[in-house]
Parts: C-alpha cells; structure tokens; sequence
C-alpha cells in the first residue's frame, strides 16, 4: 500500500491542514447534495437533472479510477457517520455473518430499486428525493449504534457493491477523512485493503453469495436496463416489464460467470472480475453517454444536453469505442498495483486487535 507522507501528522492520522481541507471538501458537498435532495422536492425537473444526468453518470468512472474521493466525501456517509464523529454512537461491531447479510441485502436493494427508475424515479423527483431521504435515514439510525463505516458504507448501502466491483485497481490511496482510528470493525476493510473486490470475503455463505451476485450479474443487468424506456404512466405491466430486461441480461452473465469462474484456473479469478468490471462499467458508458447528449435510443430518456445538431452520430461511437478501451486497459491490462481506496489510519489498540 502506498503511504502519501505530507498529509500525515503521525501513524497515518491526518495532520490539522489535511483535516480541515477534507471537512471542507465535505461540507461542500453535502451542500450540493443537500440542495439537489431540495430541487428533488421543490424543483424536480432541476433536481432529476441534477441527481439522476450529472451526479449519477459521473460515479461509475469515480469508483473505478479514484472511489476514495467518493469514500470521503459521500454525502450520505458524512451524515451517517456524524454520531461517531461527534462520540454519540454506541460504536457495536457486526459479526462477519451479519455483514454478510447486510452486503447480500444491499445486493438485492441494488437489484431491486434500480429497475424501478424506468418504472418511477428517472421522472419523480418526490419520489427519487424520498427514496435518498431513506437511505439517509436508514444510514444515520445505524451509525448511531454501529462503529465506524460497518453498518451502513460497507455493509448496507446499495451502491457499495458497485464501489468494491469497479475500485479493484485505483490510481492511488488518500487518507481516510472520517475513521481517525482504525477499530477493525470490518474485516476485510473494503476501505483499506489493496486491491479489494467483492469476492475478497469469503467467510460466509451470505459474503459468497452477495460477491458472486454484484460480479457475475452486474454487466448483463446494465445491458439489460438500458433496453428499457423510461415510461410516463404507472402500470402493472409497465412495472413487470422495467425488471424483465435486466433481470434477463443478469441471468445471462450470471451463468456465464459461474461456468467460467468453474472451469478456468482459481489463480484467474482475479482476472475474471476485473473483466466482468470492466465490461460492467463499459456497457454503462456505452449506453449512458450518447443518451446524456440525444444520441439515445429512447427520445429523451436521460438527456442532459441535446447536441445532435452540433455533433455527428458517429462521435459518440468513437467516444464509447475509447472508454470501453480505457476500462478494460485500466481494469483488466493494468497491473494489480496494490493501493487501497483509503489509507488504513493507525489501529487504536494494536496488541488487543493483534490478539
Ligand atoms: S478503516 Fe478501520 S475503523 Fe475505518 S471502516 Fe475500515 S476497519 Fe473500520
């Protein structure tokens, strides 16, 4: 793992200057997050823009180059962990098999609530704003009793998952601006283990099986969602038909995982991931990019800037062509160069952890 010197005091605790630059990287944040969470209420044309066309399609490239910057600076993890920050958490630690459990329930959250954009969310801006209000909720009651990022960052939150999928191989390792102590609360830390995917916990049948899930289902789930319409009228079949897509597309790369995963090499495994992730976050790329500039194949579902009458058709292929190329390059032919997302600080009871 590489150590970055200059942001350190000493045992990997942030120095004051480094502390204050990341709490106003938060508190900027979580403004803009707070703001966008009002537009969803008060100005929901503004804030689906905001929320689903520009937040939204920029995480994917985030996590797999640089996810640390997100695991700071997260809006719902700044509100989350304030009770420990401010000592009001009862600081529990989770057993392996009930993180298990709250990854494998994130899993299926993730499954679940993302056909439901088509169906709901990518045109109701009351209902996308209630939906991040709950996570926010469900997030700060489980900080209040659980240490650190256990219950929620690393444990429940759906988009966690796709955080431990794409971040296998980031360009380097920031400091941790939230845990000033490491407390050992999740074991392996998606945080501060180098190279971290999400078959690196194996202990429970629940971590197995949330693992073989987001890795092998995840790309044919993307192919199969962006072959979805947004639709304006809520129906029973409307409804049906917003799963039947991605749950088809997760059924075909989930088998194709599975029996490759079983006939090639374990030492490939790595490998394998690393090219489900890629063609994971390369599918949405390929999809997402020309319907954010009216180059989709449905009307205007996810635009954010109609430029058809500036570009030809064929820059957006040339543009998806080059970031299926970056993603495989940097996920699959780059070097595993052992870097974790964050820095682990210094453990606060090095002997008692030890023993
Ligand atoms: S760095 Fe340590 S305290 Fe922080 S989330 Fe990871 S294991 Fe928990």
């Amino acid at each position: 793992m590489s150590v970055i010197p200059t942001p350190f005091k000493s045992g990997n605790q942030l120095s004051p200057q480094s502390m204050l630059i990341w709490r106003l990287a938060q508190a900027s944040v979580w403004l803009i997050g707070a703001a966008i969470l009002f537009a969803l209420f008060f100005i929901p044309s503004a804030g689906l823009l905001l929320f689903w066309n520009i937040l939204i399609p920029v995480a994917p490239a985030l996590f797999v180059v640089m996810v640390g910057v997100w695991r700071n600076v997260c809006p719902l993890a700044t509100t989350n962990l304030l009770p420990r920050h401010l000592g009001l958490s009862k600081r529990k630690k989770l057993s392996a098999e009930q993180l298990g459990v709250l990854n494998l329930i994130g899993v299926i959250v993730l499954y679940t609530i993302v056909p439901l954009r088509h169906a709901v969310f990518n045109r109701n801006g009351l209902a996308t704003g209630i939906l991040i209000l709950s996570m926010v909720l469900a997030g700060t009651i489980m900080g209040l009793f659980f240490e650190w990022k256990s219950a929620w960052c690393s444990g429940l939150c759906p988009v966690h998952p796709v955080e431990k999928l794409y971040g296998g191989n980031v360009l380097l390792s920031l400091p941790n601006a939230h845990c000033d102590q490491c407390q050992n609360c999740v074991i392996p830390c998606p945080d501060s283990t180098p190279n971290i995917t999400p078959a690196s916990a194996k202990k429970t049948f629940a971590q197995q099986l949330s693992g073989l899930l987001i890795i092998g289902g995840l790309p044919g789930f993307i192919w199969g969602w962006f072959h979805v319409p947004d639709q304006t009228t809520s129906t029973v079949n409307g409804l049906i038909g917003a799963y039947e897509m991605p749950l088809l597309g997760f059924a075909v790369s989930f088998i194709l995982y599975a029996v490759l995963s079983n006939i090639l090499d374990p030492k490939q495994e790595r490998r394998l991931i690393a090219i489900f992730a890629a063609s994971g976050v390369s599918f949405y790329y390929w999809f997402r990019i020309p319907a954010l500039f009216g180059f989709g194949s449905f009307a205007d579902d996810g635009l954010l800037i109609d430029l058809r009458s500036v570009l030809p058709a064929w820059s957006m292929t040339a543009v998806t062509i080059a970031t299926t190329l970056f993603f495989f390059y940097w996920l699959v032919i780059r070097k595993q160069n052992h870097r974790s997302w964050v820095i682990r600080p210094a453990f606060a009871d090095k002997q008692k952890l030890t023993a």
